[in-house]
């Protein structure tokens, strides 16, 4: 109990570092119970982790917050968020609580027992010797009221609570109902797409909000917010074109991060994409391993096939044809992808340049000879912003013009260019493109080696992971939200790799972690992870190098 865990402070205080273990494991409060799970080794180390779990007679929450389990996730996001308001003076504890997206974080976790938010504290120290003192403080005094505060009817804001659920149950809702109106995504009116900055994804203060183009306006129902107008982005093929600056990858930007959820006010809760969609970019460097590249690149110089392709260090072009092939094996339906982070020779090939390098001495066939196949044969619709090329528009289904940030449908404009100025014919690729089957995969060449029972993972910036010897560079991996979700990607790799055998099918074997097994993953006492799409696991594990594919 409290007076207990005060009195082993009071005790430890002056001590060693190293004393501090000795408050390890379960204290029950009058209100919650505290569970120190790990103790930090010295003060400068990782901080230690903590949970409470607050019973739920003592949380009293709404009916509302645990109604469905999306409103329940959302719940447990908004109360991790509160917590890390009600802490946000406290310099030693903190809560991982996510950014502008709501996702399905380990933050705060509603149990049998009832919410419990994980944590972590610094314990504070005078040089390397122990503040027994001030942590009693911290834990016994300052903790009970801020858990409270952050927890506890009466103190809470029970409308932005609601106001959060409802936000969250809506895009949920819209993302939904994609589908059965034929649409890969919706941009609603009033939304904010452009961000703060590249380092600050809140929205961009003093944007111009998002305006529909009336013949491109559809109306989708949410069950709180009820009609929402916005822009449907229809199946098929859709040009963003318009001048630089004039807010194209802005839009497409949006549109990746709308298979996620955002909290209300991000300017973009009511933007919503299709949750399979893939964003496809070229990144030279990467590794590629046992991808099928023959529909896009074949007749490799020294006689390279590409059937069964691997390498170490990818070029634009190569990785850009490996990112369509791994999405297209994932399962995806549709494609985003941006001429500002597209390889040209993988995109487009003009009329002069056909005419100079003859077909057979061209390795590459381009995504231009490929996005009608892919509509029409698989079903996978691409948006792509083109504003550098017009071969593009014989194939568009939707030309959207982005003018001063504002869309215009630009289909009929685009339909009387393509008449006036004909591309001319253009030799089709002389192999269909078929879907890939699955990788099987060898499992211990995802090489999880452990150290004290525990695999390695280590997220070191934005964008690196490293799982055991591994060392994954993501930059390029999108839409990833935040380290949370790398963590979790770092998890599943691991538990892919432990299992051992054969994995037969590398994206079903990833599902199953993020669905079935997605609870063994979150039983760890870790605060500090957020469940990852299959798209960006499966991104991950694509770029693993030396992983074993087993044909
Ligand atoms: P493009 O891809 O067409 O070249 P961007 O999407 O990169 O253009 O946008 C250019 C700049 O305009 C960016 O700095 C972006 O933040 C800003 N911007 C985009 N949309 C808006 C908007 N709706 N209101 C104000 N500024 C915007
Ligand atoms: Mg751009």
């Amino acid at each position: 109990n409290p007076h207990e865990l005060e009195n082993t402070l009071h005790r430890i205080d002056g001590k060693g570092y190293k004393a501090y273990k000795d408050i390890a494991g379960r204290h029950a409060f009058d209100r919650f119970t505290l569970s120190i799970d790990h103790v930090q080794a010295d003060p400068f180390a990782a901080p230690s982790r903590a949970r409470v779990v607050v019973p739920w007679a003592v949380a009293g929450l709404p009916e509302h917050a645990t109604a469905t389990p999306v409103r329940a996730r959302a719940a447990r996001d908004w109360l991790a968020r509160n917590f890390r308001r009600a802490v946000r003076d406290e310099r030693d504890l903190a809560i991982d609580a996510g950014a502008q997206t709501v996702l399905d974080r380990t933050a705060c976790l509603f149990t049998e027992a009832g919410v419990e938010l994980r944590f972590t504290v610094h314990l504070p120290a005078a040089g390397r010797k122990i503040l027994g003192r001030q942590a009693a403080t911290l834990l016994t005094e300052k903790l009970p009221e801020r858990v409270a505060t952050a927890v506890e009817p009466g103190q809470r804001d029970e409308a932005a609570l609601r106001a959060h659920c409802d936000a969250v149950e809506d895009q949920v809702a819209l993302r939904a109902a994609l589908a059965e109106r034929g649409l890969v995504a919706f941009v609603a009116e009033g939304a904010v797409l452009p961000r703060a900055s590249g380092i600050d994804d809140r929205p961009l203060q003093g944007a111009i909000p998002f305006e529909p183009p009336e013949s491109l306006a559809v109306t989708l129902a949410a069950p709180n917010a009820g009609p929402v107008r916005g822009l449907g982005i229809a199946k098929g093929i859709t040009l963003l074109v318009g001048g630089g600056f004039h807010g194209k990858s802005t839009l497409l930007n949006a549109l990746k991060v709308g298979v996620f959820d955002h909290r209300p006010g991000d300017g973009r809760e009511q933007v919503v994409t299709n949750p399979d969609a893939a964003c496809i970019r070229a990144e030279d460097g990467r590794a590629v391993t046992g991808v099928d590249l023959s529909p896009f690149i074949h007749d490799l110089p020294l006689d390279k096939p590409t059937e069964d392709f691997s390498t170490d260090l990818a070029s634009g072009s190569t990785s850009q044809a490996a990112a369509v092939m791994e999405a297209l094996e994932a399962g995806t339906s549709t494609l985003l992808v941006d001429e500002d982070t597209s390889a040209t020779n993988f995109m487009i090939r003009d009329r002069r340049m056909q005419a100079l390098v003859a077909p057979a001495d061209e390795p590459i066939t381009p995504f231009l000879d490929r996005i009608r196949e892919l509509r029409d044969v698989h079903g996978v619709s691409t948006v792509l912003v083109m504003g550098g090329s017009g071969d593009y528009l014989d194939h568009a289904d939707t030309v959207i013009q982005m003018q001063a940030y504002r869309p215009l449908d630009a289909t009929a404009r685009a339909r009387q260019v393509t008449a006036d100025h004909p591309a001319g014919e253009r030799a089709l690729p002389d192999r269909p493109l078929t879907r890939p089957t699955p990788r099987r995969i060898r499992a211990d060449s995802l090489d999880p080696r452990e150290r004290k029972g525990r695999v390695r993972i280590k997220v070191r910036d934005d964008d690196t992971l490293s799982v055991g010897e591994h060392t994954l560079d993501l930059s390029a991996v999108e839409p990833l939200a935040d380290r949370a979700q790398l963590r979790a990607i770092g998890q599943v790799l691991a538990r892919l790799g432990q299992q051992g055998g054969t994995l037969e099918a590398a994206p079903a074997a990833i599902a199953k972690w993020l669905e079935a097994d997605w609870e063994a993953i979150t039983e760890r006492p870790d605060g500090d992870l957020a469940r990852p799409r299959l798209q960006e696991v499966a991104a991950a594990l694509s770029r693993l190098r030396g992983l074993a594919v087993v044909r």
